[in-house]
């Protein structure tokens, strides 16, 4: 576990008591700093009571005495008001960071690759992570996604962190450097959190922030706005900057062409491997991530062929177009964490007879837009909040069933599938949970709906499932947006 000496003997104020303020806190304690803790829920409060927190109502506190506020990242900074304390914090003209600030801070000599994005985050920071292991090498992985970067081991010269970075996470950084910074996609998204696009922008570009001539800029450069950084960067950083695409040709970094990953970072086309067969990692946005992910393990040092090997071996991350099972010539994939139409869209591209459960509580945007994908669709299963205002929306176009809740889809995707599969035994029939819904009309978070999911599945097969470790995988998934 990290030390902090810069913090020792300092008042610390910390709001927000969730995974990353806890995470702080405990390294915080461990540097013996004094520590003055606040959370607004009083639940979560007295949890970190009950775990010897310092508890101290920050909302009428005299910051003067206060060296600086740990702020956690789901609390607002600027938008859509700045939280009191944060207020109170910033006219006594207190310093305002975030956890991952924090570990900057930390006594390590260890490198560190931080991955951002609107989408795809998770997944390749769990890739390089994977790869680095793979090959042997000492690295840690977290931050955004599982377990928060102070809550890591401690890693000598040699070895690397791997940090999933959020924009609000991002917002809050101020000295932390990567060695190797990962960019991969940039569309709107948090924008009440960020005010505008202009801001979310920003918060995404201090990946790049204090990179050297030692530092690897690694740029997605699919989307215009990502082009633009990457032209941006291109010209003014004096760090390696390495474009990515999925799309196209990227001359001098990575791309994907007919499915085969190519590396021209040292200016040679070498053909690297076929992704179309690594299944844990279908469609072209797992490209953009296994190309990006390509390049922050070479400019880790890794040799491509061990890399290759790495991609190869991944499993995937649960809740992502996890393949769950096959049953009767019937594939199941678990992809619970599309909470949105454009998360769900990616999917529907991935397969041609799709049996596709849909619904939960609907977002404001409907599944409209997913009307070029109706074509690899063979039924939908409609259920919970969503399901009358998507039925209206595509049961002119596509066979529907009203099934209620997701056990009902279940069965009757898996007799529908079946039934269609004797009749037509070139088919390959998935049933595709992507619900294009958050989860909260029937669960707490995409998680337990897809660990329900998941289960349901399982049994099914005959498999009861005893051994599935339900919290693993939550941390495994855990992490905001
Ligand atoms: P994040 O951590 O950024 O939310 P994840 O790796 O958890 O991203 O993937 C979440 C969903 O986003 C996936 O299920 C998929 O639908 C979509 N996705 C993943 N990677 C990409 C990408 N590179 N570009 C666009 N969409 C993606």
């Amino acid at each position: 576990m990290s030390i902090i000496s810069s913090m020792t003997g300092r008042h610390i104020a910390v709001l927000g008591l969730g995974k990353a303020g806890m995470a702080a806190i405990r390294a915080l304690r461990r540097s013996d700093a004094v520590i003055l803790a606040w959370d607004d829920d009083d639940a979560t409060r007295e949890a970190a009571f009950d775990e010897g927190v310092p508890i101290v109502d920050l909302r009428d506190h005299d910051f003067g005495d206060i060296d600086c506020l740990v702020l956690s990242p789901g609390i607002p900074l600027t938008h859509p008001a700045p939280h009191p304390v944060v207020e109170h914090a910033t006219k006594a003209g207190c310093e305002i960071f975030g956890e991952a600030e924090l570990m900057a801070r930390t006594d390590s000599d260890a490198s560190f690759i931080g991955v951002t994005g609107t989408n795809g985050k998770s997944t390749t920071t769990a890739l390089i992570g994977h790869i680095l292991r793979e090959a042997g090498m000492k690295s840690q992985t977290g931050g955004n996604l599982g377990i928060p970067a102070l809550d890591l081991d401690p890693l000598g010269r040699e070895g690397a962190y791997v940090l999933e970075m959020s924009s609000y996470q991002l917002d809050l950084t101020k000295s932390l450097v990567f060695d190797v910074a990962v960019l991969l996609n940039l569309t709107p998204d948090h924008l009440d959190r960020h005010g505008d696009m202009e801001s979310y922008i920003a918060a995404k570009k201090r990946i790049f922030n204090g990179q050297t001539a030692d530092s690897v800029a690694i740029i997605g450069i699919d989307d215009p706005v990502s082009r633009k950084i990457f032209k941006e960067l291109t010209a003014k950083s004096e760090a390696l900057v390495i474009p990515v695409s999925a799309e196209g040709e990227a001359k001098g970094g990575v791309y994907i062409e007919n499915g085969k990953l190519i590396n021209d970072i040292e200016g040679r086309r070498e053909k690297i491997l076929d992704l179309r067969a690594v299944l844990a990692l279908p469609g072209r946005h797992n490209g953009q991530n296994a190309a990006a992910a390509f390049a922050a393990c070479r400019a880790a040092g890794l040799p491509a062929p061990i890399i290759a090997n790495g991609i190869r071996g991944f499993s995937g991350l649960p809740h992502r177009q996890e393949p769950v099972a096959t049953i009767g010539g019937v594939s199941f994939v678990n992809d619970s964490k599309a909470t949105n139409a454009n998360a769900t869209a990616k999917a529907l591209a991935c397969y041609q007879d799709i049996y596709w459960i849909v619904g939960g509580e609907p977002k404001s945007d409907g599944i409209e837009s997913l009307a070029p994908l109706f074509k690899n669709i063979r039924h939908a299963f409609l259920i919970g909040k969503a399901a009358k205002e998507f039925d209206r929306t595509i049961g002119e176009r596509i066979a529907t069933t009203a099934s209620g809740d997701l056990a009902h889809a279940l069965d009757q995707a898996t007799a529908l599938a079946q039934a269609d599969l004797a009749d037509n035994p070139a088919m390959e029939p998935v049933i595709l949970f992507s619900p294009a819904c958050a989860s909260f009309d029937q669960w707490h978070n995409f998680e337990e709906r897809g660990i329900a999911f998941r289960k349901m599945v399982l049994a099914r097969a005959g498999d009861p499932d005893t051994s599935f470790d339900d919290t693993a995988l939550r941390n495994a998934a855990g992490g905001m947006a």
